[in-house]
């Protein structure tokens, strides 16, 4: 159950070994995190996910698959950094030797079992924001970093996470400068079309290979009963029986799903524990990339207001202007709590003080809050509060019964990422086809 790409990578998968399968998805799309929008003259608004980078290789391979293409993000000059009370073309001193310092103590993490690390007692007790306050030895680059980290990447405020959340995330995704860099990195390329086109083609081979009633839309799982024969998948109209299912949703989604019996107290727990980060992504159109002409390349990092993060969103050679925001953690809740008209002035001013006054007059504004969502919550993924995850994190991805986990969240590598989704979708069809239940 579940459409996004981890459910569409299991069913997919389950198809290729021979299982009948129904992938179950409360939305009338598929796609879950991603979602693209045309404006009359082409443009492509990706509301959710868009990027890829090196490593993603599950990705690229499905792009290719599926006969689309990618294009490299557009970052055609010098970014802006905002810290300390001014506009940098660099980050504040303390960054380079921090982030080295975090992927070495990464680097001594399983991704697979964080909480086995000798550290990890100590580690998931301690807020990033404590041990960045420490490490970068100023304030000014003690909030700059914690907005890049726990912001750029998680989506919440560096006080919502512990330092072993982002050693976790760091190393799952291989790294700062994997994860953080536009060229070379996981910003690096879009999906011509988006990446919810590639969700579509996904669930076409789906419906041609198994049958055209393999794919239920409009459909949210709202009971999973399983007994010694079998498991019973129920929505409000229907019942699926089946062997196993694999549940392609975030913690804090499959948490609001009543089973029978019970699941275990430490993965229910893990689904009281596993918020959804916290992110506003606007896009902010424009009759041209203005930046550009002033060797800008609209791509910045801000430690203080509404914004943390921008980008130019634009391909390399478009004529239209698109400037992309993200707001996350308790910039985001600020920003929700506004009416849409000072929602809107609270960005433009943001991106005035980031690229110039022309920031304040777009031609359009489009902004879709996924926090709002009931088949999302928030994002850009599930997050582990300070102190969970030597507790509960064990409970990511055993099955329960003829109950499979799958979704980024429960992913070895890239997790809270598309290439994470895939991977999980993919683990978890092949836990089913070898029948670590017993069932088969
Ligand atoms: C704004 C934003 C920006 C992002 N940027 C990037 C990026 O640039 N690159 C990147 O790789 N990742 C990015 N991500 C993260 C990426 O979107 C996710 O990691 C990925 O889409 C997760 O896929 P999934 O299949 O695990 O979960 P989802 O996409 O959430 O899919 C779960 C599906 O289950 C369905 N569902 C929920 N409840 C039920 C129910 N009860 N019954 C049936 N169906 C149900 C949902 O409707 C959904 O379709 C971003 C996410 C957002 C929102």
């Amino acid at each position: 159950m579940g459409g996004g790409f981890s459910g569409l990578a299991a069913a997919l998968a389950l198809g290729r070994a021979g299982w009948d399968v129904r992938l179950v998805e409360a939305r009338d799309r598929v796609g879950g995190r991603t979602l693209t929008r045309w404006l009359p003259d082409g443009t492509q608004l990706d509301l959710g996910a868009q990027w890829l980078g090196p490593t993603q290789d599950r990705m690229y391979a499905l792009v290719a698959e599926y006969g689309l293409t990618t294009f490299p993000s557009a970052a055609l000059g010098a970014p802006v950094l905002r810290w300390g009370g001014g506009l940098h073309p660099e980050p504040p001193e303390p960054t380079g030797r921090v982030l080295a310092r975090l992927d070495a103590l990464a680097a001594r993490l399983d991704p697979a079992a964080p909480w086995l690390a000798a550290e990890a007692p100590e580690w998931d007790r301690l807020p990033l924001s404590g041990w960045l306050a420490d490490a970068a030895g100023d304030p000014a680059g003690a909030r700059y970093l914690g907005r890049l980290l726990a912001g750029g990447l998680l989506a919440t405020g560096p006080d919502e996470i512990s330092l072993l959340q982002i050693l976790f995330y760091l190393r799952s995704g291989g790294g700062s400068a994997l994860l953080l860099r536009m060229a070379g990195g996981a910003q690096q390329d879009r999906v011509v079309g988006g990446p919810a086109a590639l969700a579509e083609l996904m669930a076409q081979r789906l419906a041609a290979t198994v049958g055209p009633g393999a794919l239920r839309l409009g459909a949210p799982v709202t009971v999973i009963a399983q007994d010694a024969g079998g498991v019973l998948v129920r929505t409000d109209r229907d019942a699926y029986p089946a062997d196993a299912v694999v549940v392609a949703v975030a913690p804090a989604l499959a948490g609001r799903i009543r089973y029978d019996p019970p699941l275990p107290a430490l993965r229910d727990g893990l689904t009281q524990r596993m918020p959804m980060g916290s992110a506003v992504k606007v896009h902010a159109l424009y009759p041209e990339p203005f930046w550009r002409a002033d060797g800008l390349s609209g791509v910045g990092t801000s430690a203080t207001g509404p914004v943390t993060e921008t980008v130019d969103n634009g391909t390399p050679d478009s004529t239209r202007g698109v400037l992309t925001a993200f707001s996350y953690g308790d910039e985001a809740r600020d920003l929700r709590r506004m009416s849409p008209d000072a929602r809107r002035a609270a960005v433009l001013d943001a991106l005035v003080a980031m690229v110039g006054p022309d920031a304040a007059r777009p031609d359009g504004f489009v902004e879709h809050d996924w926090s709002a969502d009931p088949y999302t919550r928030g994002c850009f993924c599930g997050v582990l509060t300070p102190g969970s995850w030597r507790g509960y994190g064990p409970a990511l991805r055993p099955p329960v019964g003829r109950v499979h986990w799958a979704g980024t969240e429960t992913a070895v590598g890239w997790t809270g990422y598309l290439e994470g989704a895939v991977r999980a979708g993919e683990r978890a069809a092949a836990e089913v086809t070898a029948g670590t239940s017993g069932y088969r």
